[in-house]
């Protein structure tokens, strides 16, 4: 699995980060960034939680 942020439609609430903390952080600008392009295993579910919880659409997954 692959996980991008789109950094045009985040708009820095923290949910991301908030649900799955390996994954997603918040960078200088505020805005949420994955500190990693391959997903592992055991963060699968919380990645797809987060994309789900995103208010603004902006986590891509790619299964
Ligand atoms: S949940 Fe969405 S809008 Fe909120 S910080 Fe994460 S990527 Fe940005």
């Amino acid at each position: 699995m692959k996980v991008k942020v789109n950094q045009d439609s985040c708009i820095g609430c923290g949910a991301c980060a908030a649900i799955c903390d390996n994954v997603f952080e918040l960078n200088d600008e505020g805005l949420s960034q994955a500190k990693v392009e391959e997903v592992e295993e055991k963060d699968k579910e919380e990645v797809r939680d987060a994309a789900d919880a995103c208010p603004t659409g902006a986590i891509e997954v790619e299964e």
